[in-house]
């Protein structure tokens, strides 16, 4: 089973505590990563929001970048036969190596307003954004600013423009619903809700209604099936791997199809994960239990070739 998942947060921890990617008590590890027989990992470098809302929020990225970077050359070193994920040609490759990661961006903060960051973090690897974290930047509102009724700004439309450009993902989890209708009417790309549930579900304004659900279908991108506990359930302390089933299938009726379904887990990043799901290695029983509900081929497309073929459509 390979297993590609969207969002995580694990670079954080990864810098805070100074410890490794191939071992560690986090929620997310390599070695773990290999005994499930593979992934294709996103790497989040996430810009803490209000502190880095007037600036400062490049230099920040920069210390993750280093971890990231320090990280990957470490697992080479010890043999690992690590991917990092850039073009095309990689995300086709995926399969043939032990694992793979891909570099991203949570809060559009981290390039500071700047197109030329932007493309310069692009250079050094980067191939997916989220757009803005809850809060408010140069970009957009966060869902925490819903009320203020906030889309794209003109500096935001840019950013769109430039990494459908450059080739790389747009992502619009945490955004708030005006600035989600206006990516998709920006972006000449799909686009992607790396990290996100079902509203109809559960009634948190991190989740998608069904309206953006299937906004998402039709415009051919791809929605991440999160693992926090309070975007599963109303009640977090309920939530678990049947709730983790009931989002994925709420998600998979209402478009009809299985083509645009993924995982982002948001591990390293969530402080209530579900009762049995409490790291990466437990991806194992979820599509253990998925598998006695769904045919081999839709399991195939939800655990990764849903996300390697968004990967051939942008990058
Ligand atoms: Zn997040």
């Amino acid at each position: 089973m390979f297993i590609c998942d969207c969002h995580c947060d694990t670079l954080t921890e990864l810098y805070k505590k100074q410890i490794d990617l191939y071992e560690n008590k986090q929620h997310i590890d390599v070695k773990r990563q290999l005994k499930l027989g593979g992934m294709l990992q996103f790497y989040a470098m996430f810009v803490p929001t209000p502190e880095y809302r007037y600036g400062g929020g490049l230099r920040y990225t920069m210390l993750l970048l280093d971890t990231y970077l320090q990280q990957m050359r470490k697992l080479k070193e010890q043999g690992i036969d690590i991917l990092q994920v850039r073009t095309k040609e990689d995300a086709a490759d995926v399969l043939n190596h032990q694992c793979a990661s891909l570099l991203a961006i949570e809060e559009g903060g981290a390039i500071d307003g700047s197109l030329e960051a932007l493309r310069c973090l692009y250079e050094l690897g980067v191939r997916a954004m989220t757009l803005v974290w809850s809060n408010r930047n140069d970009i957009a509102d966060g869902v925490n600013e819903e009320c203020s009724g906030g889309g794209l700004t003109v500096f935001g439309r840019k950013v769109v423009a430039e990494m459908n450009r450059l080739g790389m993902l747009v992502d619009v989890s945490h955004m708030a619903p005006a600035g989600f209708w206006d990516v998709l009417e920006t972006s000449s790309k799909p686009i992607i809700a790396t990290h996100s549930d079902a509203k109809a579900l559960c009634a948190h304004p991190r989740n998608l209604d069904d309206k953006q659900i299937l906004a998402i279908n039709e415009n051919d991108g791809l929605i991440g099936i999160t693992f926090a506990g309070q975007f599963l359930e109303e009640d977090y302390n309920n939530a678990c791997i049947e709730s983790v089933y009931k989002h994925i299938d709420h998600m998979l009726n209402l478009m009809g199809n299985d083509e645009h379904l993924g995982f982002g887990s948001d591990f390293d990043g969530i402080s209530h994960p579900p009762y049995n799901i409490q790291g990466v290695q437990d991806y194992q029983p979820l599509i253990e239990y998925l598998a006695t509900k769904y045919s081999d081929s839709t399991i195939k497309k939800i655990t990764h070739q849903n996300v390697l073929n968004l990967l051939q459509k942008v990058l």
